[in-house]
């Protein structure tokens, strides 16, 4: 620990010293976002030391690195995350005491970074955390979004977004970096010219240039030894570019140039698992790919000049996703146009430098463009996509000669309607390595989606399944539980997950089962206060705690949680004795704006919600809770006070989920089909610490091949018609009938495409064992501790050192 010796009167110190000296206040007058600065100033006089000494010591070492391109960074709050990775937590909130300040007051004063919609962003989040932990030397790249994902608010049951502003009060903890700025083209068109050697040189005279700005955000690891960075581009209108046009009389037309290059980093697109195909999108990925390879070309020619020959040795970057896929064009553009290399040689460069993860099957979500559009606005990467087609299309005709359909589906370029470009295809083809995010994902990766890409390239294909980092999502969200496993197996664990499986044999020690659930009630305590605070409504902590918390998608099947939260309201209404232990649903999610069907479930949710928790019927057994903004910040205060984590998506379409891992960490026990990493949690815990049903994916193909109908479900099981005509009827919308049709007509008229109906008996079965088990007090407590125990898989560390055995060939340097 680099900055545990710093004392508390140190601390102490330096914050009064930055109220005074940086914020121009004194204790007296601060309120708490003068607090929040001044603690941010003094803990980033330990930040910033270790950042400068972690960079001359890469610098130094001319170490390789791993450089993570990712659209989406979901980092939450960053103050109590780098008190624990500094070992200054408790000194700093002993220090606050003294000055009479609360420091989870002031923690509770800092706005989320929201710069992702969900899993992907925060996977992204957990991974740099890692990576410096390891002391592995990485930057991350992506864009400075002036709005992060929109803030949630909900009127009359119905969502509203509202603009996220997380800057408005200034982040102290980003450094600017003018004087590494870039500039990026765009628009225009290509030139072909005829160079002195007779060899062809393509020329792009964009249309537009616009200036790409640096903020660095530090990265602590864990221990404090090594800080990397997170960098962070936002656009800028290029003042010489638009200075011509004013110059020519264009001062309206040099002011929409400028509007348009600040534009680019403005929003966060807030769609998860759909593409939408807008050029704006396009642009933002262009762009911040395009400034981060030069910052990397830059860093490499300080150290080897124009020799390219280590770069391979000096370079990967990992695309998080088909976003930054542009970068592969892109990387071939200025060695083949600028540094004027042939093109098997750039090829052979281009193909060792960049890895690919895919992060979904779902064919809504899975990126192309128009040709239309990238000609527009990338004519020359338009030009070296058709070539990297063109030199594939070779290989696949002769291997597979005479065989057009094969030539068709593998092309880079769709044909039939509208010519698209496949990001996907591209990123395997200009890839090293390819893997998915659980076992079960990477296998339908490499059986269903990419299956003739996988026979040419068998070594290609791997799996790192996900993980999350215990830092944030145990030892800071949950200090009670963190300090009674400390008690029992030392406090290196936030290091060494695997360690938590010690705890296993205090599965049935009656005295650590009662510690155990002791906390976690006082976590529900805690929780149920933030209902309280949040939406009025009192729930119990001596009820199941049901949590299901992540993006509102159909595949996610929160409407099958709501099916079935209406069929225990109509068996209570049907029999008041209806024997079942109190329970709480709680709901926290964001539906993408354009997404009607998702809007329309958090409408009904609420609906719902309302009609049940006033009716005194049956208010004391059940309650339904739906927490507007879930974001990082509410999870981790949800996360902790959960009994049971809903993680019930259709077989086959959860590439893996993460949520799943920070609930079981904390001794939720899971209620999930098998799909994603469910199925690696259920391999961990046991089948007896974990609620399986559902159709399995052989299953749910099955039921696909063999015509499935909805209808027969409505028709032969009572409960499943009534719920569904219940939501026709005006009972949750009084004066409103239909208000909640479109949930039924997805389910019937529209086939139900995610199986809810088809789930909806063995997901009622499943509810009931564990009403049963939780009856049982020991025996949940049993099952609930063995949660915890059996996580260390799903440490992100795990994941680091799989990616950097694999794929990245990465070595720790050490730092101090
Ligand atoms: C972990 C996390 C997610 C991902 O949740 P899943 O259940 O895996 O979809 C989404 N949003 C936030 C804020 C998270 O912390």
């Amino acid at each position: 620990m680099v900055a545990a010796s710093l004392t508390k009167d140190k601390i102490k110190e330096s914050i009064v010293n930055h109220l005074h000296c940086t914020l121009g206040t004194d204790e007296n007058k601060a309120n708490n976002h003068a607090w929040w600065k001044a603690t941010c100033a003094a803990i980033n006089e330990q930040v910033l030391e270790q950042l400068r000494k972690t960079q001359k010591t890469h610098y130094f070492n001319d170490t390789r690195a791993v450089h993570y391109f990712s659209a989406e960074y979901l980092m939450g709050r960053l103050m109590s995350n780098n008190l624990h990775n500094l070992g200054m937590f408790d000194a700093t909130e002993q220090a606050l005491h003294e000055l009479g300040i609360n420091l989870t007051d002031v923690m509770e004063g800092e706005p989320d970074m929201a710069l992702g919609n969900g899993g992907l962003g925060r996977l992204a989040a957990c991974y740099i955390d890692s990576l410096a932990t390891m002391e592995l030397p990485a930057l991350g790249y992506g864009l400075h979004y002036e709005h992060g994902l929109f803030r949630q608010e909900i009127q009359n049951g119905a969502q509203i977004e509202r603009p996220d502003s997380w800057r408005d009060y200034g982040n102290p903890w980003e450094i600017c970096r003018p004087e590494s700025i870039q500039e990026i083209p765009l628009y225009g068109y290509v030139e072909t010219k005829y160079g002195h050697d007779g060899r062809i040189q393509k020329e792009w005279h964009p249309g537009l240039i616009v200036k790409g700005l640096p903020w660095d955000i530090p990265i602590v690891g864990y221990g404090g030894n090594t800080v990397n960075v997170l960098r962070l581009w936002e656009s800028q209108a290029s003042d010489y570019f638009n200075w011509d046009v004013f110059n020519a009389g264009g001062y309206l037309d040099a002011h929409a140039e400028n509007v348009k290059a600040e534009t680019i980093s403005k929003v966060l697109y807030p769609n998860d698992e759909t593409h939408a195909g807008k050029e704006l999108r396009l642009i933002q990925q262009y762009f911040f790919c395009a400034c981060s390879l030069k910052d990397i070309i830059r860093r490499y020619k300080r150290a080897h000049g124009d020799d390219w020959s280590r770069f391979v040795d000096q370079v990967v970057i990992q695309l998080n996703d088909t976003h930054p896929a542009i970068a592969i064009p892109e990387l071939m553009r200025i060695l083949v146009d600028r540094a004027e290399m042939d093109w098997d040689k750039a090829w052979n460069i281009t193909t060792k430098v960049f890895a690919y993860t895919n992060h979904t099957l779902l064919p809504e979500a899975l990126e192309k463009w128009s040709v239309r559009l990238m000609e527009h606005v990338l004519p020359r990467h338009l030009e070296i996509i058709y070539e990297i087609n063109q030199r594939f299309m070779d290989e696949v005709d002769a291997r597979w000669p005479n065989n057009p359909g094969i030539k068709s589906k593998l092309s880079i370029i769709e044909e039939g309607g509208e010519k698209m470009v496949r990001m996907g295809h591209l990123s395997v083809i200009g890839s090293y390595a390819v893997n998915g995010v659980a076992e079960i994902h990477s296998k339908l990766v490499k059986e269903d989606l990419f299956p003739e890409f996988n026979e040419i390239w068998p070594t290609k294909f791997t799996n790192v399944t996900n993980g999350i980092t215990p830092r944030r999502w145990l030892k800071a969200c949950n200090p009670e539980l963190s300090k009674l496993i400390d008690s029992k197996i030392g406090d290196d664990w936030p290091l060494h997950l695997d360690k938590l499986r010690e705890l296993g044999k205090y599965a049935d020690d009656p005295a650590f089962q009662e510690q155990f659930m002791g906390i976690k009630r006082q976590n529900k305590v805690a929780l149920a206060d933030e209902v309280m605070k949040l939406t009025g409504i009192e729930i119990s902590p001596d009820a199941i705690f049901d949590i299901q918390i992540k993006r509102l998608h159909e595949y996610k099947r929160q409407h099958l949680n709501l099916l079935h939260i209406m069929a225990l309201y109509k068996r209570l209404l049907e029999n008041p004795g209806y024997d079942m232990h109190p329970r709480v649903f709680l709901f926290g999610a964001k539906a993408a704006p354009g997404y009607k069907l998702a809007k329309d479930i958090i409408y009904a949710i609420n609906k719902v919600a309302e009609k049940v928790n006033n009716d005194t019927r049956v208010n004391h057994k059940l309650k339904v809770v739906f927490l507007p903004n879930y974001r990082v910040s509410l999870a981790e205060k949800m996360i902790p006070a959960a009994d049971v984590s809903q993680q019930i998506s259709t077989a086959g379409k959860e590439a893996s989920g993460t949520g799943n891992m920070k609930l079981a960490l904390n001794g939720a026990i899971t209620l999930g089909t098998l799909d994603g990493a469910n199925i690696e949690i259920a391999e961990e815990v046991g089948d007896e610490n974990i609620f399986i049903f559902g159709n399995t994916v052989e299953q749910v193909n099955e039921l696909w091949a063999n015509g499935y109908n909805p209808y027969d479900y409505y028709y032969k099981n009572p409960e499943i018609k009534a719920v569904l005509d219940w939501l026709e009827s005006d009972y949750f919308t009084p004066g409103k009938p239909g208000a909640l049709a479109s949930i039924k007509h997805s389910l019937l008229e529209h086939g139900d495409a995610y199986l809810a109906l088809a789930d909806f008996e063995s997901y009622s079965e499943a509810n009931k064992a564990v009403d049963k088990l939780y009856r049982d007090k020991k025996a949940w407590a049993k099952a609930a501790i063995i949660n915890t125990a059996n996580m260390g898989k799903f440490t992100s560390d795990r994941c680091i050192a799989e990616y950097v055995d694999k794929i990245w060939r990465l070595k720790p340097c050490n730092v101090d």
